[in-house]
């Protein structure tokens, strides 16, 4: 890892050594007006469109043209079991059982629906602890669940913080945390991956040190699936969500992944809300029965699901599955780290990257904060051809993702902001 080099020459040659090279080709790759590739180093916002999904769609499409309601049960794939041509391929991707996963829904939708059944406040025990830079939509979820239950949204949130001068959460912070008010809390709901500074917690070590104080755990994976080896059943987490339109390529707003940990498999004492998608499958149809719970994450549905989007799912998970997700996270720490190594050579003391500098904690994004930057950062990236992601006050993050991002894409990047630093 330690030698990496400088230079044009040295980019292409990796690239062509590059067993995932031919992969770039089956992206679409945005274009400006002239007909020239864009760097995209927005993967961790809106994946690439796999050029299959419009196959797999269209199949669809065809089914429904053709069969209309009879695509339930005669299409080439029945849409009746649709989200489980699905749930291995997806429980491969985050390291859990097929019995823990499902596809359903969206993001901020599953995490209600997770704390319906996961957060069960008492008087004594009511708090929910995130880390202080959460992703805006969980933080406004959780505080809504506190207001739900009749307590106060500022009380009631403990915020996991950086320490002054530090962008970094750090563990014997949380354990302070637990320590002074781990009987207090209901729920510990941390971003596997946080969205802004691109730490990768461990998992494990969080959910181990959380039950030891009998908080329910929940993850929010958005940035980790996809992107990072989650392992959520060894994690031990009783819960996790993710989206599937960042790392995963699955389409603006396309649907969520969940994760409900085996233990709670068959549980009929969590509260829940349920639809007929969460009524046992065999006797679903007669309509009449009294509610019969379906074991596992999928008893956690409510509808029968949008296939079109499931099947931009499918394709996406299908290019993941040929490559191979462990061989991936290899090449993507191969891709970052020479990122880093690059951005470190610039020696130019405007630039910070906050991300961790171990490759174990972090994903492909690195977060870079730009001393005095303001907006027209961004803007001249733009301009230089370069798609990033800008974040107030001060922070571009990047992310070449080993899927379709290269070696020369990260080289052109550097260039490209170096010159605009200068
Ligand atoms: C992207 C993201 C969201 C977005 O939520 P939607 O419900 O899909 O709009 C929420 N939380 C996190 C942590 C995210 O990264």
């Amino acid at each position: 890892m330690s030698n990496y080099k400088l230079g044009l020459e040295y980019a292409l040659q990796q690239d062509q050594n590059d067993e995932f090279s031919t992969y770039r080709n089956q992206f679409h790759m945005p274009k400006d007006a002239d007909g020239n590739e864009l760097i995209y180093m927005t993967g961790n916002s809106l994946g690439l469109q796999p050029k299959i999904t419009k196959d797999y769609i269209n199949q669809e499409l065809e089914d429904w043209a053709n069969l209309g309601v009879e695509g339930h049960t005669e299409g080439k794939n029945p849409w009746l079991h649709y989200h489980e041509f699905l749930t291995q391929t997806m429980a491969d991707i985050v390291g859990a059982k097929p019995l823990e996963v499902v596809v359903m829904n969206s993001l901020t939708a599953n995490l209600h629906f997770m704390m319906v059944s996961f957060y069960k406040p008492t008087p004594k025990r009511y708090k929910i602890l995130i880390e202080a830079d959460a992703f805006p939509s969980d933080k406004y979820a959780v505080e809504s669940q506190l207001r739900h239950h009749g307590y106060d949204d500022k009380e009631g949130l403990i915020l996991w913080k950086a320490r002054e001068g530090e962008e970094l959460a750090n563990y014997d912070d949380l354990e302070t945390i637990l320590k002074q008010h781990g009987d207090e809390i209901a729920l510990v709901m941390i971003g596997g991956v946080n969205y802004y500074t691109g730490q990768f917690f461990d998992l494990k070590r969080i959910t181990q040190l959380g039950h030891s104080y009998g908080c329910m755990i929940g993850f929010d994976c958005a940035h980790g699936a996809g992107n990072v080896q989650l392992n959520l059943h060894d994690s031990g987490a009783d819960f996790a969500v993710w989206c599937s339109y960042k790392y995963l390529n699955s389409g603006p707003g396309s649907l969520s992944g969940a994760f409900v940990h085996e233990r709670h498999a068959n549980r009929k004492d969590l509260n829940r809300f349920t639809g007929w998608w969460s009524h046992n499958k065999t006797t679903r149809f007669r309509m009449r029965d009294d509610f019969d719970q379906l074991p596992g994450a999928e008893g956690w549905q409510l509808s029968n699901p949008p296939i079109l989007s499931m099947a931009a799912i499918r394709a996406s998970l299908d290019v993941f599955a040929a490559a191979g997700f462990d061989k991936l996270c290899q090449k993507s720490k191969q891709l970052t780290g020479y990122f880093e190594f690059l951005l470190n050579e610039l020696n130019n003391s405007d630039i910070k990257i906050i991300t961790p500098s171990s490759p174990d904690e972090r994903g492909c994004q690195l977060s870079i904060q730009v001393k005095n930057a303001d907006r027209s950062l961004h803007t001249k990236l733009t301009e230089a051809g370069i798609i990033t992601d800008w974040r107030e006050p001060d922070v571009i993050r990047c992310a070449p993702v080993p899927l379709y991002n290269s070696f020369k894409d990260v080289y052109g990047f550097v260039e490209r902001l170096k010159t605009i630093l200068n």
